[in-house]
Protein backbone atom coordinates (compact mmCIF):
# COMPACT_ATOMS: atom_id res chain seq x y z
CA UNK A 1 0.00 0.00 0.00
CA UNK A 2 1.21 3.27 -0.79
CA UNK A 3 2.17 5.80 1.86
CA UNK A 4 0.43 8.88 -0.38
CA UNK A 5 -3.85 9.44 0.29
CA UNK A 6 -5.85 11.37 -1.76
CA UNK A 7 -6.51 14.70 0.08
CA UNK A 8 -9.39 15.00 2.17
CA UNK A 9 -9.82 10.68 2.07
CA UNK A 10 -9.06 9.21 5.47
CA UNK A 11 -7.44 5.95 5.20
CA UNK A 12 -10.49 3.68 5.65
CA UNK A 13 -12.59 5.56 3.32
CA UNK A 14 -9.36 5.22 0.95
CA UNK A 15 -9.45 1.47 1.44
CA UNK A 16 -12.80 1.35 0.94
CA UNK A 17 -12.89 3.03 -2.12
CA UNK A 18 -9.89 1.03 -3.31
CA UNK A 19 -11.77 -2.71 -2.33
CA UNK A 20 -14.92 -0.87 -4.94
CA UNK A 21 -12.36 0.14 -7.59
CA UNK A 22 -10.83 -3.68 -7.73
CA UNK A 23 -15.03 -5.23 -8.12
CA UNK A 24 -14.99 -3.07 -11.26
CA UNK A 25 -11.79 -3.89 -12.99
CA UNK A 26 -10.45 -6.41 -10.92
CA UNK A 27 -7.70 -6.54 -8.45
CA UNK A 28 -4.88 -6.99 -10.48
CA UNK A 29 -5.62 -3.73 -12.49
CA UNK A 30 -5.72 -1.74 -9.19
CA UNK A 31 -2.11 -0.90 -8.60
CA UNK A 32 -1.18 0.42 -4.75
CA UNK A 33 2.17 -0.72 -4.50
CA UNK A 34 5.33 1.88 -4.15
CA UNK A 35 6.82 -0.50 -6.66
CA UNK A 36 4.04 -0.54 -8.98
CA UNK A 37 3.70 3.40 -8.56
CA UNK A 38 6.97 3.81 -9.49
CA UNK A 39 6.41 3.39 -13.03
CA UNK A 40 3.77 6.79 -12.52
CA UNK A 41 6.23 8.88 -11.06
CA UNK A 42 7.35 12.02 -13.41
CA UNK A 43 10.38 10.25 -14.77
CA UNK A 44 11.95 13.48 -15.65
CA UNK A 45 11.09 15.31 -12.24
CA UNK A 46 12.94 18.32 -11.87
CA UNK A 47 11.69 18.64 -8.37
CA UNK A 48 13.51 16.49 -6.35
CA UNK A 49 11.76 15.41 -3.45
CA UNK A 50 9.92 12.50 -4.90
CA UNK A 51 6.79 13.73 -3.13
CA UNK A 52 5.87 15.72 -5.26
CA UNK A 53 3.29 14.70 -8.70
CA UNK A 54 2.62 11.45 -6.14
CA UNK A 55 -0.52 8.96 -7.28
CA UNK A 56 -1.92 6.95 -4.65
CA UNK A 57 -3.01 4.62 -6.88
CA UNK A 58 -4.14 3.33 -10.29
CA UNK A 59 -6.92 2.22 -12.10
CA UNK A 60 -6.63 0.08 -15.44
CA UNK A 61 -10.24 0.05 -17.05
CA UNK A 62 -10.91 -1.91 -19.88
CA UNK A 63 -14.28 -0.77 -21.22
CA UNK A 64 -16.10 2.28 -21.12
CA UNK A 65 -18.50 1.06 -18.89
CA UNK A 66 -15.44 0.00 -16.79
CA UNK A 67 -14.83 3.96 -16.52
CA UNK A 68 -18.27 5.11 -16.09
CA UNK A 69 -18.68 2.77 -12.80
CA UNK A 70 -14.98 3.98 -11.64
CA UNK A 71 -16.27 7.33 -12.37
CA UNK A 72 -19.51 6.53 -9.81
CA UNK A 73 -17.28 5.73 -7.32
CA UNK A 74 -15.10 8.57 -7.51
CA UNK A 75 -17.45 11.16 -7.14
CA UNK A 76 -19.03 9.57 -4.20
CA UNK A 77 -15.89 9.18 -2.60
CA UNK A 78 -14.60 12.13 -4.19
CA UNK A 79 -11.29 10.75 -5.69
CA UNK A 80 -9.53 12.82 -7.85
CA UNK A 81 -9.16 10.92 -11.19
CA UNK A 82 -5.79 11.65 -13.41
CA UNK A 83 -6.25 10.16 -16.84
CA UNK A 84 -3.87 8.90 -19.39
CA UNK A 85 -3.67 7.09 -22.69
CA UNK A 86 -0.67 5.37 -21.72
CA UNK A 87 1.74 7.58 -19.54
CA UNK A 88 4.61 8.25 -21.61
CA UNK A 89 4.48 12.71 -21.65
CA UNK A 90 8.13 12.60 -20.49
CA UNK A 91 9.57 15.90 -19.90
CA UNK A 92 6.23 17.14 -19.04
CA UNK A 93 5.70 14.74 -16.03
CA UNK A 94 5.22 11.22 -17.83
CA UNK A 95 1.97 9.40 -16.06
CA UNK A 96 2.28 11.80 -12.68
CA UNK A 97 -0.82 13.55 -11.83
CA UNK A 98 -0.71 17.35 -11.02
CA UNK A 99 -2.66 16.98 -7.43
CA UNK A 100 -0.69 14.80 -5.15
CA UNK A 101 -2.50 11.88 -4.06
CA UNK A 102 -4.77 11.68 -7.44
CA UNK A 103 -5.56 8.09 -8.76
CA UNK A 104 -3.88 7.61 -11.89
CA UNK A 105 -6.66 6.41 -14.29
CA UNK A 106 -4.56 4.37 -17.05
CA UNK A 107 -6.58 3.60 -20.19
CA UNK A 108 -3.98 1.19 -21.75
CA UNK A 109 -5.40 -1.62 -21.56
CA UNK A 110 -7.71 -0.31 -24.12
CA UNK A 111 -5.91 -0.41 -27.13
CA UNK A 112 -7.93 -1.49 -30.21
CA UNK A 113 -7.86 -0.23 -33.72
CA UNK A 114 -11.43 0.04 -34.44
CA UNK A 115 -11.20 1.31 -38.13
CA UNK A 116 -8.87 2.07 -40.40
CA UNK A 117 -10.44 3.33 -43.67
CA UNK A 118 -8.03 3.38 -46.51
CA UNK A 119 -10.09 4.66 -49.33
CA UNK A 120 -11.00 7.98 -47.26
CA UNK A 121 -7.68 8.01 -45.00
CA UNK A 122 -8.58 7.38 -41.79
CA UNK A 123 -8.30 5.51 -38.29
CA UNK A 124 -10.32 5.36 -35.38
CA UNK A 125 -8.72 4.56 -32.19
CA UNK A 126 -8.81 3.83 -28.69
CA UNK A 127 -6.36 5.41 -25.86
CA UNK A 128 -4.07 2.76 -25.53
CA UNK A 129 -2.86 2.27 -29.26
CA UNK A 130 0.77 3.64 -29.52
CA UNK A 131 2.34 5.25 -32.93
CA UNK A 132 4.13 1.56 -33.36
CA UNK A 133 1.00 -0.13 -33.13
CA UNK A 134 -0.66 1.81 -35.54
CA UNK A 135 2.52 1.86 -37.95
CA UNK A 136 2.93 -2.12 -37.89
CA UNK A 137 -1.33 -2.68 -38.69
CA UNK A 138 -0.84 -0.23 -41.36
CA UNK A 139 2.10 -2.10 -42.97
CA UNK A 140 0.24 -5.99 -42.04
CA UNK A 141 -2.28 -4.85 -43.63
CA UNK A 142 -0.58 -3.78 -46.64
CA UNK A 143 -2.45 -0.15 -46.56
CA UNK A 144 -0.91 2.41 -48.54
CA UNK A 145 -1.22 4.90 -45.50
CA UNK A 146 1.41 7.10 -43.49
CA UNK A 147 0.78 7.92 -39.67
CA UNK A 148 2.69 10.81 -38.69
CA UNK A 149 4.46 9.71 -35.37
CA UNK A 150 5.34 11.46 -32.64
CA UNK A 151 8.83 12.23 -31.23
CA UNK A 152 9.14 8.91 -29.41
CA UNK A 153 7.53 5.95 -31.44
CA UNK A 154 5.82 4.38 -27.79
CA UNK A 155 3.59 7.20 -27.22
CA UNK A 156 0.10 7.52 -27.32
CA UNK A 157 -1.75 8.49 -30.39
CA UNK A 158 -4.91 9.73 -28.33
CA UNK A 159 -2.42 10.87 -25.34
CA UNK A 160 -0.09 12.75 -28.03
CA UNK A 161 -2.75 14.22 -29.93
CA UNK A 162 -4.81 15.90 -26.86
CA UNK A 163 -1.63 17.10 -25.96
CA UNK A 164 -1.45 19.09 -29.07
CA UNK A 165 1.70 17.08 -29.64
CA UNK A 166 3.31 17.56 -33.29
CA UNK A 167 5.96 15.10 -36.10
CA UNK A 168 7.27 15.88 -38.82
CA UNK A 169 5.33 14.75 -42.02
CA UNK A 170 2.78 16.92 -43.95
CA UNK A 171 0.26 15.66 -40.99
CA UNK A 172 2.72 16.93 -38.53
CA UNK A 173 -0.10 19.04 -37.03
CA UNK A 174 -1.32 16.21 -34.45
CA UNK A 175 -4.90 18.02 -32.98
CA UNK A 176 -5.45 19.56 -36.58
CA UNK A 177 -5.45 16.16 -38.29
CA UNK A 178 -7.97 14.89 -35.36
CA UNK A 179 -11.46 14.73 -36.53
CA UNK A 180 -14.15 13.19 -34.05
CA UNK A 181 -14.14 12.02 -30.90
CA UNK A 182 -15.95 10.14 -27.87
CA UNK A 183 -16.20 11.29 -25.05
CA UNK A 184 -17.44 10.22 -20.84
CA UNK A 185 -18.07 13.50 -19.20
CA UNK A 186 -17.53 13.26 -15.05
CA UNK A 187 -21.07 12.26 -14.79
CA UNK A 188 -20.51 9.40 -17.48
CA UNK A 189 -22.43 10.75 -19.98
CA UNK A 190 -21.08 9.10 -23.18
CA UNK A 191 -21.24 11.73 -26.05
CA UNK A 192 -19.36 11.54 -29.39
CA UNK A 193 -18.63 14.97 -31.40
CA UNK A 194 -19.19 16.21 -34.52
CA UNK A 195 -20.91 13.83 -36.73
CA UNK A 196 -20.35 11.06 -34.77
CA UNK A 197 -23.53 12.40 -32.45
CA UNK A 198 -25.76 11.21 -35.37
CA UNK A 199 -26.37 7.31 -34.44
CA UNK A 200 -25.45 5.55 -36.97
CA UNK A 201 -22.94 8.36 -38.20
CA UNK A 202 -21.33 7.76 -41.42
CA UNK A 203 -19.88 11.34 -42.09
CA UNK A 204 -17.60 10.87 -38.13
CA UNK A 205 -14.59 11.08 -38.94
CA UNK A 206 -14.78 13.04 -42.48
CA UNK A 207 -15.98 16.50 -41.27
CA UNK A 208 -15.00 18.11 -38.20
CA UNK A 209 -17.97 20.20 -37.10
CA UNK A 210 -20.96 18.26 -37.14
CA UNK A 211 -23.97 20.64 -36.84
CA UNK A 212 -23.78 23.51 -33.97
CA UNK A 213 -21.27 23.84 -32.11
CA UNK A 214 -18.02 22.05 -32.37
CA UNK A 215 -15.80 20.37 -29.39
CA UNK A 216 -13.20 18.70 -30.52
CA UNK A 217 -10.29 21.38 -29.14
CA UNK A 218 -12.42 21.76 -26.01
CA UNK A 219 -10.82 18.16 -24.33
CA UNK A 220 -7.66 19.17 -25.64
CA UNK A 221 -4.72 19.46 -22.84
CA UNK A 222 -8.04 20.14 -20.85
CA UNK A 223 -10.08 18.14 -17.69
CA UNK A 224 -13.25 18.37 -19.58
CA UNK A 225 -13.65 14.69 -20.43
CA UNK A 226 -12.46 11.27 -20.80
CA UNK A 227 -11.36 10.51 -24.37
CA UNK A 228 -12.24 6.73 -25.23
CA UNK A 229 -12.33 7.07 -28.92
CA UNK A 230 -10.49 9.75 -31.47
CA UNK A 231 -10.09 9.79 -35.26
CA UNK A 232 -7.62 10.55 -37.25
CA UNK A 233 -6.48 11.42 -40.82
CA UNK A 234 -3.85 9.51 -42.34
CA UNK A 235 -1.64 10.25 -44.95
CA UNK A 236 -1.91 9.06 -48.23
CA UNK A 237 1.10 7.30 -49.26
CA UNK A 238 3.26 9.45 -51.66
CA UNK A 239 4.80 7.79 -54.81
CA UNK A 240 7.89 9.15 -54.05
CA UNK A 241 9.94 11.88 -51.79
CA UNK A 242 12.91 13.83 -51.17
CA UNK A 243 14.24 13.82 -47.70
CA UNK A 244 16.66 16.92 -47.43
CA UNK A 245 18.95 18.33 -45.21
CA UNK A 246 20.75 21.92 -45.69
CA UNK A 247 23.72 22.86 -43.78
CA UNK A 248 24.22 26.48 -43.11
CA UNK A 249 27.63 27.61 -41.43
CA UNK A 250 27.04 30.60 -39.05
CA UNK A 251 24.90 31.40 -35.76
CA UNK A 252 23.39 34.11 -37.54
CA UNK A 253 21.96 32.34 -40.34
CA UNK A 254 18.44 30.75 -38.36
CA UNK A 255 17.36 34.28 -39.44
CA UNK A 256 18.10 33.35 -43.38
CA UNK A 257 16.98 30.39 -42.62
CA UNK A 258 13.76 31.15 -41.18
CA UNK A 259 12.59 33.63 -43.99
CA UNK A 260 13.60 31.04 -46.57
CA UNK A 261 11.54 28.38 -45.36
CA UNK A 262 8.52 30.78 -45.02
CA UNK A 263 7.39 31.18 -48.12
CA UNK A 264 8.33 27.54 -49.14
CA UNK A 265 6.05 26.25 -46.21
CA UNK A 266 3.19 28.99 -47.19
CA UNK A 267 2.89 28.14 -50.51
CA UNK A 268 3.31 24.74 -49.76
CA UNK A 269 6.47 23.95 -51.82
CA UNK A 270 7.27 22.07 -48.41
CA UNK A 271 4.22 20.52 -46.66
CA UNK A 272 5.98 18.96 -43.69
CA UNK A 273 6.86 19.91 -40.48
CA UNK A 274 10.41 20.81 -41.49
CA UNK A 275 12.72 21.20 -38.73
CA UNK A 276 16.13 23.63 -37.73
CA UNK A 277 18.24 22.59 -35.23
CA UNK A 278 21.70 23.78 -34.16
CA UNK A 279 24.72 21.80 -34.02
CA UNK A 280 24.26 20.74 -30.40
CA UNK A 281 21.05 18.84 -30.92
CA UNK A 282 22.68 17.06 -34.05
CA UNK A 283 25.51 15.81 -32.33
CA UNK A 284 23.95 14.78 -29.05
CA UNK A 285 21.84 12.19 -31.66
CA UNK A 286 25.28 10.50 -32.78
CA UNK A 287 28.17 11.28 -29.75
CA UNK A 288 27.96 12.03 -26.29
CA UNK A 289 29.15 15.94 -24.86
CA UNK A 290 32.12 14.84 -23.30
CA UNK A 291 33.73 13.87 -26.73
CA UNK A 292 33.36 17.52 -27.47
CA UNK A 293 33.78 19.61 -24.14
CA UNK A 294 34.40 18.54 -20.34
CA UNK A 295 34.82 21.35 -18.64
CA UNK A 296 32.08 23.49 -16.50
CA UNK A 297 29.52 25.79 -17.86
CA UNK A 298 27.90 25.83 -21.43
CA UNK A 299 30.02 24.82 -24.17
CA UNK A 300 32.00 27.80 -25.63
CA UNK A 301 31.30 28.84 -29.64
CA UNK A 302 35.01 26.86 -30.09
CA UNK A 303 33.98 23.52 -29.28
CA UNK A 304 30.59 24.01 -31.49
CA UNK A 305 32.58 24.86 -34.38
CA UNK A 306 34.46 21.61 -33.77
CA UNK A 307 31.31 20.08 -33.75
CA UNK A 308 30.40 21.24 -37.30
CA UNK A 309 33.64 20.82 -38.47
CA UNK A 310 34.36 16.89 -37.59
CA UNK A 311 30.22 16.07 -38.42
CA UNK A 312 30.46 18.28 -41.52
CA UNK A 313 26.89 19.50 -40.45
CA UNK A 314 25.67 22.78 -40.03
CA UNK A 315 25.89 25.77 -37.49
CA UNK A 316 22.33 25.31 -38.36
CA UNK A 317 20.60 22.68 -40.05
CA UNK A 318 17.10 22.71 -42.29
CA UNK A 319 15.87 19.06 -42.55
CA UNK A 320 12.75 19.00 -44.82
CA UNK A 321 10.57 17.14 -47.53
CA UNK A 322 8.97 16.98 -50.23
CA UNK A 323 6.13 14.47 -51.07
CA UNK A 324 3.86 13.43 -54.47
CA UNK A 325 4.17 12.07 -57.99
CA UNK A 326 7.88 11.85 -58.79
CA UNK A 327 7.41 14.78 -61.10
CA UNK A 328 6.43 17.24 -58.38
CA UNK A 329 8.66 16.13 -56.17
CA UNK A 330 11.50 17.10 -58.93
CA UNK A 331 9.53 20.25 -59.14
CA UNK A 332 8.96 21.50 -55.62
CA UNK A 333 12.39 19.88 -54.17
CA UNK A 334 13.96 22.19 -57.57
CA UNK A 335 11.81 25.03 -56.36
CA UNK A 336 13.13 24.52 -52.46
CA UNK A 337 17.13 24.01 -52.99
CA UNK A 338 17.32 27.29 -55.36
CA UNK A 339 15.98 29.03 -52.63
CA UNK A 340 18.22 27.50 -49.87
CA UNK A 341 21.06 27.75 -52.27
CA UNK A 342 20.36 31.41 -52.52
CA UNK A 343 21.61 31.60 -48.53
CA UNK A 344 25.90 32.38 -48.86
CA UNK A 345 27.37 28.87 -47.67
CA UNK A 346 24.35 26.91 -47.57
CA UNK A 347 25.70 22.95 -48.59
CA UNK A 348 22.33 20.92 -49.70
CA UNK A 349 22.19 16.86 -49.08
CA UNK A 350 19.37 14.97 -49.80
CA UNK A 351 18.04 11.25 -50.77
CA UNK A 352 14.91 10.34 -52.60
CA UNK A 353 13.12 7.27 -51.80
CA UNK A 354 10.31 5.69 -53.65
CA UNK A 355 6.79 4.81 -52.11
CA UNK A 356 7.77 1.66 -50.15
CA UNK A 357 11.29 2.46 -49.19
CA UNK A 358 12.22 3.52 -45.74
CA UNK A 359 14.86 5.77 -44.66
CA UNK A 360 17.50 4.07 -42.17
CA UNK A 361 17.71 7.08 -39.60
CA UNK A 362 15.12 7.91 -37.01
CA UNK A 363 15.08 11.23 -38.43
CA UNK A 364 14.39 10.71 -41.86
CA UNK A 365 12.31 7.82 -40.63
CA UNK A 366 9.99 10.23 -38.83
CA UNK A 367 9.46 12.43 -42.05
CA UNK A 368 8.33 9.14 -43.93
CA UNK A 369 5.79 7.98 -41.00
CA UNK A 370 8.05 5.53 -39.73
CA UNK A 371 8.03 5.59 -35.34
CA UNK A 372 11.72 5.39 -33.53
CA UNK A 373 12.96 5.85 -30.51
CA UNK A 374 15.62 7.60 -31.58
CA UNK A 375 15.00 11.16 -29.50
CA UNK A 376 15.67 9.67 -26.37
CA UNK A 377 19.89 9.04 -27.42
CA UNK A 378 20.23 12.88 -26.44
CA UNK A 379 19.54 11.92 -22.59
CA UNK A 380 23.15 10.39 -22.58
CA UNK A 381 24.53 13.96 -23.71
CA UNK A 382 25.74 14.94 -20.36
CA UNK A 383 26.31 11.68 -18.98
CA UNK A 384 24.83 10.23 -15.58
CA UNK A 385 21.34 9.74 -15.19
CA UNK A 386 20.05 12.18 -17.66
CA UNK A 387 16.79 13.44 -18.06
CA UNK A 388 15.63 16.85 -19.72
CA UNK A 389 12.23 19.07 -19.33
CA UNK A 390 11.31 21.13 -22.49
CA UNK A 391 10.77 24.76 -22.83
CA UNK A 392 8.13 25.10 -25.72
CA UNK A 393 7.41 28.83 -26.70
CA UNK A 394 4.90 29.02 -29.76
CA UNK A 395 7.95 31.46 -31.86
CA UNK A 396 5.96 33.38 -35.01
CA UNK A 397 7.37 32.61 -38.44
CA UNK A 398 9.84 35.10 -38.80
CA UNK A 399 13.35 34.95 -39.11
CA UNK A 400 13.70 38.21 -36.35
CA UNK A 401 11.45 36.26 -33.64
CA UNK A 402 13.49 33.07 -33.71
CA UNK A 403 16.57 34.88 -33.74
CA UNK A 404 15.40 36.38 -30.97
CA UNK A 405 13.96 33.48 -29.21
CA UNK A 406 17.34 31.68 -29.47
CA UNK A 407 19.39 34.51 -27.86
CA UNK A 408 17.65 35.27 -24.94
CA UNK A 409 16.94 31.33 -24.59
CA UNK A 410 20.88 30.99 -25.63
CA UNK A 411 22.05 33.52 -22.73
CA UNK A 412 19.65 32.22 -19.84
CA UNK A 413 20.26 28.68 -20.12
CA UNK A 414 24.28 29.62 -20.21
CA UNK A 415 23.90 31.25 -16.87
CA UNK A 416 22.17 28.54 -15.09
CA UNK A 417 25.02 26.42 -16.76
CA UNK A 418 23.31 24.37 -19.95
CA UNK A 419 24.12 24.57 -23.03
CA UNK A 420 21.26 25.32 -25.78
CA UNK A 421 19.81 22.19 -27.42
CA UNK A 422 17.14 23.71 -29.28
CA UNK A 423 15.25 23.45 -32.46
CA UNK A 424 12.60 24.73 -34.41
CA UNK A 425 9.47 22.72 -36.37
CA UNK A 426 7.93 24.75 -38.85
CA UNK A 427 3.85 24.89 -38.21
CA UNK A 428 2.16 26.91 -41.19
CA UNK A 429 2.50 30.29 -40.05
CA UNK A 430 4.40 29.56 -36.46
CA UNK A 431 7.39 27.85 -35.59
CA UNK A 432 7.18 25.22 -32.23
CA UNK A 433 10.66 26.56 -30.43
CA UNK A 434 11.45 23.62 -28.34
CA UNK A 435 14.21 24.44 -25.53
CA UNK A 436 15.10 20.97 -23.71
CA UNK A 437 17.44 21.30 -20.64
CA UNK A 438 19.07 18.42 -20.35
CA UNK A 439 20.22 17.38 -16.95
CA UNK A 440 21.58 14.89 -14.51
CA UNK A 441 18.64 13.77 -12.15
CA UNK A 442 21.69 12.13 -9.81
CA UNK A 443 23.13 15.69 -9.54
CA UNK A 444 20.86 17.66 -7.45
CA UNK A 445 22.74 21.24 -8.42
CA UNK A 446 21.96 20.70 -11.80
CA UNK A 447 18.27 19.04 -11.02
CA UNK A 448 17.37 22.43 -9.19
CA UNK A 449 19.00 24.77 -11.20
CA UNK A 450 17.23 23.08 -14.32
CA UNK A 451 13.56 23.54 -12.60
CA UNK A 452 14.51 27.13 -11.75
CA UNK A 453 15.35 27.79 -15.27
CA UNK A 454 11.70 26.84 -16.63
CA UNK A 455 10.28 29.97 -14.86
CA UNK A 456 12.62 31.93 -15.78
CA UNK A 457 12.62 30.94 -19.38
CA UNK A 458 9.21 31.84 -19.44
CA UNK A 459 9.08 35.08 -17.63
CA UNK A 460 11.66 36.19 -20.68
CA UNK A 461 9.52 34.58 -23.39
CA UNK A 462 6.09 36.29 -21.75
CA UNK A 463 7.72 39.94 -21.42
CA UNK A 464 8.62 39.96 -25.27
CA UNK A 465 4.77 38.64 -25.79
CA UNK A 466 4.85 34.87 -26.36
CA UNK A 467 3.67 32.00 -24.63
CA UNK A 468 4.32 27.87 -24.55
CA UNK A 469 1.83 25.66 -26.51
CA UNK A 470 2.50 22.68 -23.63
CA UNK A 471 4.65 22.65 -20.08
CA UNK A 472 5.87 20.40 -16.98
CA UNK A 473 2.94 20.16 -14.04
CA UNK A 474 5.19 22.09 -12.07
CA UNK A 475 4.90 25.32 -14.44
CA UNK A 476 0.87 24.58 -14.96
CA UNK A 477 -0.61 27.20 -13.10
CA UNK A 478 2.20 29.77 -14.28
CA UNK A 479 1.91 28.97 -17.85
CA UNK A 480 -1.89 29.47 -17.54
CA UNK A 481 -1.36 32.61 -15.50
CA UNK A 482 0.77 33.92 -18.27
CA UNK A 483 -2.42 33.99 -20.57
CA UNK A 484 -3.49 36.83 -18.89
CA UNK A 485 -5.49 39.00 -21.36
CA UNK A 486 -8.60 40.89 -19.30
CA UNK A 487 -7.56 39.81 -16.08
CA UNK A 488 -7.16 36.03 -16.76
CA UNK A 489 -10.66 35.92 -18.31
CA UNK A 490 -9.73 32.98 -20.53
CA UNK A 491 -9.42 30.49 -17.64
CA UNK A 492 -12.00 32.41 -15.59
CA UNK A 493 -14.22 30.96 -18.59
CA UNK A 494 -12.34 27.44 -18.64
CA UNK A 495 -13.21 27.10 -14.58
CA UNK A 496 -16.50 28.00 -15.31
CA UNK A 497 -17.13 25.17 -18.07
CA UNK A 498 -14.96 22.77 -15.37
CA UNK A 499 -17.42 23.25 -12.67
CA UNK A 500 -20.87 22.84 -14.89
CA UNK A 501 -19.33 19.79 -16.03
CA UNK A 502 -17.71 18.29 -13.09
CA UNK A 503 -19.04 19.86 -10.09
CA UNK A 504 -17.45 17.22 -7.80
CA UNK A 505 -14.34 17.96 -9.03
CA UNK A 506 -12.92 14.48 -10.05
CA UNK A 507 -11.60 14.81 -13.50
CA UNK A 508 -7.87 15.72 -13.59
CA UNK A 509 -7.82 18.33 -10.97
CA UNK A 510 -5.05 21.51 -11.86
CA UNK A 511 -4.24 19.78 -15.39
CA UNK A 512 -3.09 23.41 -17.62
CA UNK A 513 -3.92 25.58 -14.74
CA UNK A 514 -7.56 24.37 -14.56
CA UNK A 515 -8.88 24.00 -11.00
CA UNK A 516 -12.24 23.02 -10.37
CA UNK A 517 -14.10 24.85 -7.03
CA UNK A 518 -13.49 22.02 -4.74
CA UNK A 519 -9.59 21.75 -5.28
CA UNK A 520 -9.19 26.34 -6.02
CA UNK A 521 -7.11 26.50 -3.46
CA UNK A 522 -4.56 24.25 -4.60
CA UNK A 523 -3.66 26.62 -7.44
CA UNK A 524 0.00 27.41 -7.31
CA UNK A 525 0.65 24.47 -4.78
CA UNK A 526 3.53 21.94 -5.39
P1 LIG B 1 1.62 9.77 -24.24
O1 LIG B 1 1.76 8.46 -23.52
O2 LIG B 1 1.17 9.67 -25.66
O3 LIG B 1 2.80 10.68 -24.11
P2 LIG B 1 -0.20 10.44 -22.10
O4 LIG B 1 -1.01 9.23 -22.04
O5 LIG B 1 0.87 10.64 -21.07
O6 LIG B 1 0.42 10.59 -23.56
O7 LIG B 1 -1.19 11.67 -22.12
C1 LIG B 1 -0.75 12.98 -22.04
C2 LIG B 1 -1.76 13.83 -21.27
O8 LIG B 1 -2.96 13.94 -22.03
C3 LIG B 1 -2.19 13.22 -19.95
O9 LIG B 1 -1.35 13.65 -18.92
C4 LIG B 1 -3.61 13.73 -19.80
O10 LIG B 1 -3.61 15.03 -19.22
C5 LIG B 1 -4.10 13.83 -21.20
N1 LIG B 1 -4.83 12.61 -21.63
C6 LIG B 1 -4.27 11.51 -22.14
N2 LIG B 1 -5.19 10.61 -22.49
C7 LIG B 1 -6.38 11.13 -22.18
C8 LIG B 1 -7.72 10.69 -22.36
N3 LIG B 1 -7.97 9.52 -22.93
N4 LIG B 1 -8.71 11.50 -21.94
C9 LIG B 1 -8.44 12.71 -21.40
N5 LIG B 1 -7.19 13.19 -21.24
C10 LIG B 1 -6.17 12.42 -21.62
Amino acid sequence: MANVRPPNVSEPRFLSALRELSSVVGASNVLTSDDRLRDYADPFTPQPQARHFAASAVVLPATAGEIREVLKIARAYRLPLWPVSTGRNFAYGGGAPRLTGSVVLDLKRMNRILEVDETLAYAVVEPGVTYFDLHAYLRRHGLKLWVDPAAAGWGSVVGNTLERGFGYTAYGDHAAHQCGMEVMLADGELVRTGMGAIEIGRAWQLYKAGFGPSYDTMFMQSNFGIVTKLGLWLMPRPDAYVIAHVKLPGEGDLEAAVETLRPLRLDETIRNHAVIEGAIRHAAGVSARSDWYDGAGPMPESAVAEIVRRLDIGRWNVHFAVYGAPDLVDLRFAAARRAFARLPGARIEANRYAADAEPAGGGEGNMAGVPAMSAFRMLDWRGGNGAHVDFSPICPFTGRDAMRQYSVAKARLAEYGFDYYGGFTAGERHLHHIVATIFDRDDPKQTDAAADLQRVLMSDARSEGYGVYRTHLATMDFAASQYDFNDGALLRMSETIKDALDPEGILAPGKSGIWPRVWRDKRGDI
